[in-house]
């Protein structure tokens, strides 16, 4: 006899689902690079507003994500060239999935330094790709020598640099991912899901570097909830990525809420400014901890290297506080924990404990 499991694939089966964290009342949540404000709740005019707009999306009919007016948005927000294409996703980790899906032929490779972004890995083997990690340096820069030799030894189809990179927060330099781009002849996403909190982009570049896909989300910039990434890049990626999105994966919820806060893109850019400041003033003190190793970040959260990381996370959650523990996630973050950056009574209140624990 069959079981019904037996129909289901064995190395599905194998896996264990991505956790998501259902929080108690209460808690302070530092573990998901959520921003700690919704953007629109102090504005009572913008809040009016918007409900009005979702009393009058067309939730009855199917959303038409090209026509909805968000790709224009987004151009005329972030300065998309004119060259470039856009894809919007459900989420940018949708596009992670449908641009691996894109070139997963048998014996294909996926490449990308490590430790990243772990969907990057979790798509290539969902696909049946292989996947070549390439280890940072200890201070998490890019090895470059290792990434264009593992770029020449398995001509990767799909390379993934997450520009800042996360669990990290470093940036890579700008000339080394120009080198990385230039070395290989498969599709290079530079995953900018941190580039509001950085000073740097490669979104000018997309359309006019062939093999070049700058990939963004709105999730860190406060609309984790709506759930919309958008890729930008030539032609001849775009056109073929069009054919494998799914029609109506945007919601029209979202289009009609993306489309509105980017029209109010002064609320979002005020509030990204203060957690850039709050960043820094939290590196700042966190560096001031002789048995602490603050990694420097050009994200909304901060890695760091404690004494002992276990620790630290289950007292930050009796205090209830959440943060995201990356020992044991990869060699290279060794009693590393992740910071989200918060609201600056949230940050201090990690501080608070940490300057007990570690004083
Ligand atoms: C959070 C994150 C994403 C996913 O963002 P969504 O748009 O919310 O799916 C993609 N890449 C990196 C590096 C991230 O940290």
């Amino acid at each position: 006899m069959t079981a019904l499991s037996d129909f289901i694939r064995p190395d599905i089966q194998s896996l264990t689902a991505y956790q998501v964290a259902d929080l108690p009342e209460g808690f302070i949540k530092l573990d998901a690079m959520e921003s700690p404000y919704h953007p629109f709740v102090d504005s009572d005019a913008l809040l009016d507003e918007w409900a009005s707009l979702i009393k009058n999306a067309p939730i009855h009919l199917y959303p038409n994500p090209a026509t909805s007016g968000l790709q224009e948005a987004l151009r005329n927000a972030f300065h998309i060239p004119g060259e470039a294409k856009i894809a919007l996703g459900n989420g940018s980790d949708e596009l992670i999935q449908l641009l691996t899906m894109l070139v997963a032929k048998k014996g294909a490779s996926v490449l990308a330094p490590e430790p990243s972004f772990v969907m990057y890995k979790h798509n290539a083997a969902l696909y049946g790709m292989n996947y070549v990690g390439v280890p940072l340096n200890e201070d998490f820069t890019l090895n470059l020598p290792a990434m264009l030799d593992a770029i020449e030894q398995h001509n990767p189809a799909l390379t993934f640099i997450a520009y800042p990179n996360n669990p990290t927060g470093v940036c890579f330099k700008r000339e080394e991912v120009e080198q990385i781009i230039a070395a290989a002849k498969g599709i290079v996403v530079v995953d900018e899901a941190y580039g509001a909190f950085s000073g740097d982009s490669f979104l000018p570049q997309a359309g006019s570097v062939e093999n070049l896909v700058v990939m963004r989300t709105i999730s860190k910039i406060g609309f984790a909830g709506l759930r919309i990434g958008y890729a930008s890049g030539s032609a001849t990626v775009m056109d073929e990525l069009a054919k494998i999105v799914p029609p109506y994966n945007m919601n029209q919820l979202s289009l009609a809420t993306a489309k509105f806060a980017l029209h109010h893109a002064e609320q979002i850019n005020r509030i990204t400014a203060q957690l850039k400041q709050e960043r820094e003033s939290m590196f700042a003190e966190l560096s001031l901890f002789g048995r602490l190793k603050a990694f420097p970040s050009d994200a909304n959260f901060i890695t760091v290297r404690v004494p002992d990381a276990a620790m630290l996370y289950e007292t930050l959650k009796q205090n209830k506080i959440l943060i995201k523990k990356l020992h044991g996630v990869h060699p290279l973050l060794d009693q590393c924990v992740r910071i989200t950056i918060g609201a600056p009574e949230q940050n201090e209140a990690v501080l608070a404990v940490m300057h007990k624990l570690y004083a």
